[in-house]
């Protein structure tokens, strides 16, 4: 596992070689628009470190992995989910290839807005 993989679409986002709309980023994390939305409201929070997928996460991950879930409800309200209970919003982290995972650098979906949606 590389700080960066200059093979990897998210590594290029996070490097800016590749455009992207961006939706929020620290000195860890970048989150961005899917270019596929399946909802009125879908973006990706990525690690801004390789990391292949969450079966590659280890102990000394959580803090990461704790503040990116931290940061996902408030950035779905940012983006115009509507507030816990009647809006809310959907967090997927698709895992391998049965798990339906097409980039492998770990990302979590945040997918939310009024229905109906493409997907789910
Ligand atoms: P997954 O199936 O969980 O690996 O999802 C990968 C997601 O990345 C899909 O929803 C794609 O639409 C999205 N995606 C692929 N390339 C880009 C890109 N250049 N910018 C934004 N989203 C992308
Ligand atoms: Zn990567």
């Amino acid at each position: 596992m590389s700080a960066s993989d200059t093979s990897c679409i998210f590594c290029n986002i996070v490097a800016g070689r590749i455009p992207s709309r961006k939706v929020y980023e620290d000195e860890d994390i970048l989150a961005f628009h899917d270019i596929h939305p399946w909802a009125p409201v879908h973006f990706l929070m990525v690690p801004k470190q390789h990391l292949a997928s969450l079966a590659h996460v280890g102990d000394e991950h959580a803090a990461l992995l704790g503040r990116m879930l931290a940061l996902a409800p408030r950035l779905a309200l940012q983006e115009g989910c509507r507030p816990y209970p009647q809006g809310g919003h959907r967090v997927v982290i698709n895992t391998g290839d049965e798990g339906g995972q097409e980039v492998h650098h770990l990302h979590i979906h945040v997918i939310g807005g009024p229905r109906p949606w493409l997907k789910g």
